[in-house]
């Protein structure tokens, strides 16, 4: 068992596949501003993902979620699922995705061995969601993907919704509802000031607590105790049908305490919080043929010595960073 310099122990890889996105999502890869994508050639190929994921199965990781930018843009990714659900230790594999054709894929990605699926919807309204997301998104095709990914058996399927004040805030409870009676849970996230791209401003946040008042005065819920110091959403279940909904609420109750992840980002980079300033590469060390051995205890290193905690030093902080990797690439 790894533990950090704070004593939280190692337990989930976020694996971010590719940089690039078919959205624009304005709290993440704001329109207006100007990408440079990573070339092809720096991103890791499968078989170096595999390779530092072995390493780190050996290390005491279990769950792999993987990630991006769009993960779904990544050619073959059903291949990579394959690859990676055959690491041993490995337990469970998990995508985070905008849900842009999960309908085609996700028969495939079920059958390659993912076990999980969330999706992320910011709106159920086309007007709004073209707003939030740079581009036309079909509503009706990325709730029929999440059909198809619950039909061929993802379980569980979630949905995530990223909560900006005056954009979405209006359509809280409305989401809820819909997702309510489909039986899926919806986890809504404060808007969190990731990266450098971004115009946060505390004003568009909402915090968890409002979200979750305003759920429960139309449909009452009652509060899930969770034993798992490690689980970033706060539960709760609606009382008459039992669904459950949550709240990620980086901002206002941060959860630095129990954060177990490490994260490798699409340029081959490793990372042990969302919003540090420098990764450690990997990548190169493992085109130089490091042994695994060797990877390993670069990693426990890395990991014994984190001492991460941004979100709960966010508003102590006298200088604000401007040095923050950008969310698509590090893995949201
Ligand atoms: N492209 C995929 C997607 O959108 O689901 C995976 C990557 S995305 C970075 C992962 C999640 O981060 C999405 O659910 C998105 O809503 C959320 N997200 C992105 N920027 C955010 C921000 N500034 N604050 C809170 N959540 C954010
Ligand atoms: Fe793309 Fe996801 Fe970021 Fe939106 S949140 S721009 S879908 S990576
Ligand atoms: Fe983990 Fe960093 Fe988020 Fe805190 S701010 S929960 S250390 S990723």
């Amino acid at each position: 068992m790894l533990k950090d310099a704070l004593g939280r122990q190692l337990k989930d890889l976020r694996l971010s596949l590719t940089d690039r996105c078919n959205f624009r999502c304005m709290f993440c890869m704001p329109p207006e501003k100007e990408f440079h994508f990573l070339p092809r050639e720096e991103l890791l190929s499968f078989e170096e993902m595999r390779f530092v994921v072995e390493a780190l199965a050996e290390l005491g990781i279990r769950k792999v979620r993987l990630t991006g930018g769009e993960p779904l843009l990544r050619r073959h990714i059903d291949k990579l699922v394959r690859m990676l659900s055959s690491v041993e230790g490995i337990k469970d594999i998990a995508l985070t995705t905008n849900g842009f054709n999960l309908k085609e894929k996700a028969a495939l990605l079920k059958d390659s061995g993912l076990k999980r699926v969330t999706v992320s919807v910011q709106s159920l309204k086309e007007e709004v969601y073209e707003k939030i997301a740079g581009r036309k998104v079909n509503i009706k095709e990325l709730i029929e993907g999440i059909e198809e990914a619950i039909r061929v058996g993802l379980n569980p399927v979630k949905v995530n919704t990223t909560v900006v004040k005056g954009m979405n805030d209006d359509e809280v409870v409305d989401i809820a509802r819909f997702f309510k009676d489909m039986g899926v849970t919806v986890r809504f996230i404060e808007y969190m000031d990731v990266g450098t791209l971004t115009e946060w401003d505390m004003d568009k946040v909402v915090s968890g607590k409002e979200i979750i008042e305003r759920i429960n005065s139309e449909m009452p819920l009652e509060a899930i105790e969770s034993e798992d110091k490690s689980e970033v959403s706060k539960r709760y279940r609606y009382i008459d049908n039992g669904v459950e909904v949550g709240v990620i609420t980086s901002i206002t109750e941060p959860f630095c305490g129990g954060c177990s992840r490490i994260r490798l980002a699409a340029d081959g980079k490793l990372y042990t919080c969302l919003f540090a300033q420098e990764g450690f590469d990997i990548k190169s060390l493992v085109r130089k043929g490091i042994d695994k051995e060797d990877l390993k205890e670069l990693i426990k290193d890395i990991w014994t010595s984190r001492r991460d905690r941004y979100s709960e030093e966010r508003f102590s902080r006298r200088r604000k960073t401007n040095k923050k990797v950008e969310m698509f690439r590090v893995g949201g």
